[in-house]
């Protein structure tokens, strides 16, 4: 049997290790380098372009029950600290057939590894990537964790995240910090966090965005009337792990921030939503480019592959879209060869042909998401006040209808799993 050794079991692993087990032959290898998930993390939004894919693999209900769907959202300017507009949601339903549905991350992390194990599938925690040998002259490639555990492979996937490992071994200069094929640090910041139960809050359901010059913030409604907050400024790199002092530092920074008085606090952000805060994270955003590494059997997926930016939500449904294409790409491989009652590794050729296609029919789309995504931060993240104003002359002069229209692109094809017929 055709074996895929996945590392990382974050969004992109876990769901290509589901859609593996559900539409092919080939066997998914779960590895994860941490212990356990726990439940430090953020909140996260899904639209229907990714939801479509969960859906085929029949978690969509399972997904509304811990979710909260976002039925409109209000822009406001944290200058003028009045409401600009609010974009009316139900188009995506009304559209798409599919919500923009808000959660805590780590319970659709739960919700993923909770399938893997109904469906057989072991996420095998404490398994720490460290190295991958693949060489043309070998049958397969060999895959090493630092607990000394070796697996081979027919083909390895890359689903390690923005600070991937394996991109280091399949884009030049592939590490954080580094030029080229790099992972960069954007210059931005983000600190984000999740209340307890904000009960005054009058909206249960309603996204809350603010223009502030220089800064972004927002806030995600999540189920229970919790709510998902976060604030992104400009920032010389903090580090990969910024400490308590640095946090406190960026929040100092913070005091100024408007936010609707409904919410408590009177009308400050800092003591309406972020004093209610049960946990506070901050992260730096990087970017990163999606580089065509040499193939071989190795290929990256989500944030190993691209790191985008966060201002459209757009990072884990990419995520999700990748595992659906290189699925579709593996169901086009040839039957795992048998010699003398013996299985055989497939072809290094056949493998990287197949990665090849993947790569081929994604990539276009996620560069143009991606241009996307920075088209907004800068607009979000703008220090001038010219451009802040016309941003929001701009956003008063949008409609939901001409909103739908421009996010077409986006949530319009299908990027499901197809029928090993259809490939
Ligand atoms: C504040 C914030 C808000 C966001 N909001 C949204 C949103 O609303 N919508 C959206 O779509 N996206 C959002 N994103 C982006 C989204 O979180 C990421 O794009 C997504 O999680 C990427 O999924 P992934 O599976 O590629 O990587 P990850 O989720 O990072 O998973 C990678 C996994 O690999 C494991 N790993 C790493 N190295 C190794 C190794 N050497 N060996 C074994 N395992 C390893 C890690 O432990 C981890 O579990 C947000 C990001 C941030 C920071």
């Amino acid at each position: 049997m055709t074996k895929a050794v996945i590392i990382g079991a974050g969004i992109g692993g876990s769901t290509l290790a589901l859609m593996l087990k559900r539409f092919t032959n080939i066997q998914p290898l779960l590895y994860e380098r941490a212990p356990s998930f726990g439940h430090l993390g953020a909140g996260l939004a899904l639209a229907p372009n990714s939801l479509q894919c969960l859906d085929q693999l029949g978690l969509l209900q399972k997904l509304k029950a811990i979710s909260q769907k976002v039925s409109c959202m209000n822009m406001y300017s944290n200058q003028k600290r009045k409401l600009i507009t609010t974009m009316d949601n139900s188009f995506y339903q009304d559209i798409y057939k599919y919500p923009l549905l808000s959660f805590e991350r780590a319970r659709l992390q739960d919700l993923l590894v909770s399938e893997l194990r109904e469906n057989g599938v072991a996420v095998n925690f404490g398994h720490n990537c460290v190295g991958v040998s693949d060489r043309a002259e070998s049958p397969g490639a060999v895959v090493a964790f630092d607990n000394g555990v070796e697996v081979e492979a027919d083909v390895v996937v890359g689903a390690d995240g923005g600070n991937s490992f394996l991109r280091t071994l399949t884009v030049p200069g592939g590490a954080i910090g580094d030029q080229g094929g790099g992972i960069k640090y954007t210059g931005w910041t983000t600190v984000y966090g999740i209340t307890d139960q904000i009960t005054q809050a009058p909206t249960e359901d309603q996204t809350q965005l603010i223009s502030s010059l220089g800064c972004s913030h927002v806030c995600w409604p999540l189920p229970g009337k919790q709510q998902f907050w976060a604030i992104t400024l400009h920032e010389p790199f903090p580090g990969p792990r910024p400490d308590e002092q640095s946090l406190q530092e960026s929040l100092d920074r913070c005091q100024d921030l408007w936010f609707p008085e409904s919410y408590g606090g009177n009308g400050s952000f800092m003591q309406g939503i972020v004093k209610r805060s049960i946990r506070t994270v901050k992260v730096p955003l990087m970017s990163g480019r999606w580089e065509t590494p040499n193939l071989g059997r190795i290929v990256l997926i989500g944030d190993a592959a691209h790191v985008l930016p966060p201002f459209v939500g757009q990072g884990a449904g990419q995520a999700i879209e990748d595992a659906a294409s290189l699925t579709n790409s593996l169901l086009t491989l040839p039957e795992t060869p048998m010699v003398a009652g013996r299985t055989q590794h497939i072809s290094r050729q056949d493998i990287s042909l197949a990665l090849e296609n993947h790569t081929i029919s994604r990539k276009p789309r996620v560069e143009k998401v991606a241009k996307w995504g920075e088209n907004v931060g800068r607009g979000s993240m703008s220090e001038s006040r010219i451009v802040k104003g016309l941003v929001e002359l701009a956003l008063k002069a949008t409609t939901t209808k001409m909103i739908a229209k421009s996010v077409k692109w986006v949530h319009g094809p299908e990027t499901l799993v197809k029928k090993p017929s259809q490939v």
